[in-house]
């Protein structure tokens, strides 16, 4: 795969974005334009939505943990990321109205000033606990925690070395970091070692998803454990997808294939397993202290609402006491999978409950989406930049709560839907 997942400036997209006067390169003073001629000439949008097949942004009038409903019609949803179905477990929302009722809606400011209740720090240590670190530190979303993390760590002499199918996050983190940002093609570690091999910088970060999000496939953490040894870097895995799914206790990637000692930032999300919004980074305590101290999106951002910290606390006790959730979400996994690639369908390289159907073509994947939607199934359409360019695809992802019927009913409706369009 040539082109980065996070490229946004690719011409390849849907929606590509003209290039505006700053991008024109050297020559003269360019002329004054006004800011917003990129946005008058946006036109790609409207064309989508006049053929009736724009996927985005659409609202949802009430859900289930695996249904939703859109215009009075229910679906079922094979678009989230509620891995452990736990969005709208009693449990869960209990703990929510019951946080609510103790501390409010909001905490109104940061953690660092005015924004921190026990509610944040009894996350940490239980995450602590849970991924086998010494500390944890909770931002306000997993987004925010990677654009802390690698901005407050890389600096003027260091590098990061990222996967190029990295999350924008980790992308947009080392935009905002001091220090070199070295790509490598995506699961490319012999390019990786080059890089690692010929780099003058004083301290290495290398970055990698846990499971990489449009894909679903796993990193090869042992041979990027080698390369953290051999070349004295550090390691951070972003385990957005992988938290409360991967590893005997759901402790994610590092777990998974017994390697916690070597992975230095365990960073995740809780709007995927979580069933709530924030994000945390699990590590030594020196580095928990220097990030709390350093990490701009925790110091200057409000922090976590109360009820979403209560809800993720919940969803905690319940991973540990429900263990069979977690092999529920890999029996649909694996039913999904075998399905859709026995229709004739390609998968990628989904290991995961995360199981792209690659179309390629943008429009062929809209008109997917479109029949998919109309016929009750509600998935992702992905195309670039947020894939690679030709590489378009209906992303779905699998919950512990979607029923064997339920997904009977999906793979019929792939079948339906690919054979009309051709795609099987
Ligand atoms: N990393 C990865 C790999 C993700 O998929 C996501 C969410 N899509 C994030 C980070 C950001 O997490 P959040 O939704 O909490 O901002």
């Amino acid at each position: 795969m040539k082109s980065s997942a996070q490229h946004a400036s690719s011409p390849a997209s849907a929606f590509p974005r003209p290039r505006a006067a700053d991008e024109a390169g050297p020559g003269p003073v360019a002329r004054s334009t006004d800011l917003f001629d990129k946005a008058r000439q946006f036109t790609r949008l409207r064309e989508v939505q006049a053929m009736g097949l724009y996927p985005y942004f659409v609202p949802v009038h009430a859900s289930g943990s695996t249904e939703v409903v859109i215009n009075g019609k229910s679906g079922v949803m094979v678009g989230s990321n509620n891995y452990l179905g736990l969005s709208h477990d009693p449990r869960v929302v209990a703990a929510a109205q019951q946080a609510i009722a103790d501390y409010g809606t909001a905490c109104t400011g940061s953690r660092f000033l005015n924004g921190n209740t026990e509610l944040h720090e009894r996350i940490e240590h239980r995450l602590a606990r849970l991924t086998g670190k010494e500390a944890a530190l909770v931002f306000s979303t997993g987004f925010q925690t990677n654009l802390g993390v690698i901005s407050a760590l890389v600096g003027r002499d260091d590098a990061v070395f990222i996967d190029k199918l990295d999350h924008a996050s980790v992308v947009d983190g080392c935009r905002l970091a001091a220090g070199e940002t070295v790509r490598f093609r995506h699961g490319d570690l012999d390019e990786l070692e080059a890089k690692l091999r010929h780099s003058r910088a004083g301290g290495k970060l290398i970055v990698v998803d846990g499971v990489f999000s449009m894909e679903g496939d796993i990193v090869d953490l042992p041979r990027i454990a080698e390369l953290r040894a051999k070349y004295d870097a550090r390691l951070a895995v972003d385990d957005a997808h992988a938290i409360g799914v991967l590893g005997a206790t759901g402790a994610g990637t590092a777990e998974h294939f017994g390697l916690t000692g070597e992975v230095d930032l365990i960073i995740g999300t809780f709007s995927k397993s979580f069933a709530s919004i924030g994000g945390f980074v699990a590590a030594e305590q020196v580095v928990i202290d220097y990030l709390k101290h350093h990490a701009r999106s925790l110091i200057f951002s409000a922090s976590m609402p109360p009820s979403a910290c209560a809800a993720v606390l919940a969803c905690i006790d319940i991973l540990e006491q429900e263990p069979d959730r977690r092999l529920n979400v890999w029996k649909n996994a694996a039913r999904m999978q075998e399905g859709l690639q026995s229709l004739g369908f390609d998968t990628g390289g989904s290991q995961t409950p995360i199981v792209p159907v690659v179309i390629g073509d943008d429009l062929l994947t809209f008109e997917f989406w479109r029949q998919l939607y109309d016929n009750g199934v509600f998935a992702n359409a992905v195309v670039a930049p947020a894939v690679p360019p030709h590489e378009s695809r209906i992303r779905t992802s699998y919950s512990a709560t979607h029923t064997p019927e339920q997904l009977d009913f999906v793979l019929d409706v792939f079948a339906r839907v690919g054979k009309g369009l051709g795609v099987i």
